[in-house]
């Protein structure tokens, strides 16, 4: 790093700490940025404000198209900003790793919610793999925590491993769901009930309010017969309604998030998860280091490329062979 941009990062660290949307905006641009250069201040940026000790409450919040997750952001949004909280909302999607572009988190889709000052709307990060997108979020969520953000949002949509990626950057994670008649309710996957802590049936209103009321009492019943998770209370995972639109249960819901997060906090299952999570990042982390120094090491390359044929041709043993490439790694720091 230059003394130039280390003074920099420096700068941006304060801004960002001091709440400032238009730095924490720079900050998550440097943090998704491909940039080798980028990558050394990104990194030390991150180190810098790791010490904060700021946490917010980090939702994962998963539906597919349609069901209403950015009419439900939006009005639920700006309830806890006008109740004097900070809310930043951030978006994994995995569309965004073949498009380039993205559908969520766009301010577009939630215009009042953008106007607000105690918001910040990003959109995801278009990367080539899902796997980097998730690299990035996570690092948007620290820094949106640096920034002194009370509540992080983390918006999915229902498909592929997305939810799964997402559920492990959360403190809690929201299925929201639309009205649905009992076969559809054999629709949604296993393991998608197994990380809802909450299932929103939205829609609960006008013509569809009783279909939304029976479907949230079938998931009700469904979460029951799946074993309640250790560290949590009795009767969670729970099943409501709201409306989105019309904005009910809004506060309802709020409300139960609440009462799972405080039991957490308390039982310290909340401090452990966390724990575990930055382990399971920085162990992460280190793999993708491994990868990368791997493909910018024009030996090893080479190695892996004449071994791959040894192996493909029987001549050596995988093992043996891993082992010699991995031997070749230069000692240059990534
Ligand atoms: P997303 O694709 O999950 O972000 O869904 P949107 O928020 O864009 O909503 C999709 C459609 O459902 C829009 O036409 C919304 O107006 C409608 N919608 C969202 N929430 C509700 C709700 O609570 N009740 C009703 N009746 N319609 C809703």
């Amino acid at each position: 790093m230059t003394e130039k941009s280390s003074k920099d990062t420096a700068w941006l660290a304060k801004a960002v700490q001091n709440g400032d949307r238009r730095a924490l905006a720079r900050a998550i641009t440097l943090i998704e940025s491909a940039r080798a250069d980028h990558r050394g201040d990104a990194d030390a940026l991150l180190e810098t404000l790791a010490s904060s000790g700021r946490q917010a409450l980090r939702i994962g919040l998963s539906g597919t198209p349609g069901v209403g997750k950015s009419t439900f952001i939006e009005a639920f949004g700006c309830r806890l900003t006008k109740a004097g909280r900070r809310v930043a909302v951030l978006a994994v999607d995995p569309s965004s790793t073949r498009t380039g572009g993205s559908i969520l988190g766009d301010k577009t889709r939630m215009e009042r919610l953008a106007r607000e000052p105690n918001a910040f709307i990003r959109p995801s990060p278009s990367q080539t793999h899902l796997g980097g997108v998730a690299r990035r979020t996570r690092d948007a969520v620290a820094l949106c925590e640096a920034a002194g953000f009370d509540i992080v949002l983390i918006e999915t949509v229902g498909v592929g491993q997305s939810e799964t990626i997402v559920a492990e950057m959360s403190d809690l994670f929201v299925l929201l769901l639309a009205p649905a008649g009992g076969d559809e309710l054999q629709g949604v996957k296993r393991g998608i009930m197994e990380i809802a802590d909450l299932v929103l049936v939205n829609k609960a209103d006008g013509d569809l309010k009783s279909t939304a009321i029976r479907t949230a009492a079938d998931y009700a019943g469904a979460l029951r017969l799946w074993r309640k998770r250790d560290g949590d209370p009795e009767d969670f995972p729970k099943a409501m309604t709201v409306s989105a639109l019309d904005e009910t249960g809004l506060s309802e819901a709020w409300g139960e998030m609440q009462k799972l997060a405080v039991f957490r906090q308390e039982t310290g299952f909340w401090d452990s998860r966390r724990a575990q999570q930055a382990r399971g990042w920085f162990a992460d982390e280190v793999r993708q280091g491994l990868l990368r120094r791997l493909a910018s090491d024009p030996k090893a390359d080479a190695a892996m490329a004449r071994l791959s044929d040894d192996v493909a041709e029987g001549r050596r043993a995988p093992g043996a062979a891993a082992a010699e490439v991995l031997g070749r790694l230069g000692n240059d720091p990534v």
